[in-house]
């Protein structure tokens, strides 16, 4: 009995350190803002596919995983326009613990396959430089964040950022690209206004390229979204505990 009752004891502290713990899903785009975008047939019919919509559809079902744990927010659930400092805040106003950005690729090359993870961090890469200026876009004028700021946001969450990535591509890594072959293009950092805004430790997910007819139709099919989001869930996990364990040490 005494055995039974610590155990309840420790279940509780446990759940209660995880619950503790606030994400903040955003998915890429929205309203006005559809983020890349392709044509798709379906049953001999063309229709438009947009980056906004896959992006919502994944996190969502991300949210769903993510929050039989911890205390799970969206940036938006529906088709809305948000803009960047809009996310940022609605971070600052939840003081979430993580900031997790979903979008998908896009690029000319009709062959381009593959996912990608991106922290916080300054780069020089070219490859990099072309999806921040995607990813950025919203971003100009008054909106465009200080560098000096950029500077104190990148020191204060890479040091978290960085593993969460690691933690979390190899999730992406061994149960996506294992399961669907899908190459992985690494994880890099990168210059995201979104990320440095928001001030929290965070990632920015390119789950794929919207731009190529296979990989467009596997993230169109819902079994894929939802191992995919399983994966990334896993990976948050993984990432909280290990660094919920570092800390009672
Ligand atoms: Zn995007």
């Amino acid at each position: 009995m005494i055995l039974f009752r610590i155990i309840l004891f420790i279940l509780i502290l446990h759940c209660n350190t995880l619950f503790a713990f606030t994400i903040l899903l955003d998915p890429g785009h929205g309203g006005d803002d559809d983020g890349a975008k392709a044509m798709h047939t379906f049953n001999k019919e063309e229709v438009l596919i947009k980056e906004k919509d896959l992006a919502l559809q994944i996190s969502l079902k991300l949210q769903e995983i993510l929050s039989k744990k911890y205390n799970v927010f969206l940036t938006r659930s529906i088709d809305r326009t948000v803009t960047l400092p809009e996310r940022a805040q609605i971070a600052e106003k939840l003081k979430a613990d993580l900031f997790i950005s979903i979008h998908i690729n896009s690029a000319p090359d009709k062959n381009s396959f593959g996912f990608e993870t991106y922290y916080l961090d300054n780069n020089n890469d070219v490859a990099v430089k072309k999806v921040e200026k995607t990813e950025n876009i919203q971003s100009k004028g008054e909106e465009v964040v200080q560098q000096i700021l950029v500077d104190l946001v990148i020191d204060q969450t890479v040091k978290t950022s960085k593993p969460l990535a690691v933690m979390v591509h190899s999730e992406i890594r061994k149960k996506v690209g294992g399961k669907y072959r899908i190459p992985s293009r690494g994880i890099k950092p990168g210059l995201f206004y979104v990320l440095a805004l928001s001030k929290r430790p965070g990632l920015l997910l390119e789950a794929g390229f919207i731009s190529t007819l296979k990989e467009r139709q596997r993230m169109l099919n819902e079994k894929f979204q939802w191992d995919y989001a399983r994966a990334v869930a896993t990976g948050i996990d993984n990432f909280i505990i290990s660094s919920t364990k570092k800390k009672r040490k």
